[in-house]
């Protein structure tokens, strides 16, 4: 079993108004978002040495970035902004950029120490 993992950055800003209104994460915040790809398989291509050239999977991931980076992510998704329904939505969108390549999980990291892992 082969796992290639990429990671990218991505800023943006949230707010969590399902919170007490006392929590800080209730009000408009930022951060440096690290998002964690791995993608699997059990065999690569012999020929070419690799399972997914690097580059493709950077590519692919252009998707997130170009849709939230340096944006507000209440204003631009769908889902609440949390690091669990990031990572979720993540996901769904790289598993349909990546396929027939087996997207194993994601993972969104909000602060050091503080990530969610998404995977089906
Ligand atoms: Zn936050």
């Amino acid at each position: 079993m082969f796992q290639l993992h990429h990671t990218f950055k991505l800023d943006a800003a949230h707010q969590l108004t399902q919170l007490a209104e006392g929590h800080p994460c209730n009000h408009m915040h930022g951060h440096t978002w690290k998002v964690r790809v791995v993608v699997e398989a059990d065999s690569i291509n012999e020929e070419t040495g690799m399972l997914i050239d690097f580059h493709t999977i950077k590519s692919a991931c252009s998707v997130i970035i170009d849709a939230f980076d340096h944006k507000c992510l209440n204003d631009e998704c769908e889902v609440l902004p949390t690091c669990e329904c990031l990572a979720r939505l993540f996901y769904v969108m790289l598993k349909a950029e990546l396929f027939p390549v087996r997207l194993a999980w994601v993972e969104v990291e909000e602060t050091e120490g503080n990530s969610v892992r998404y995977g089906e």
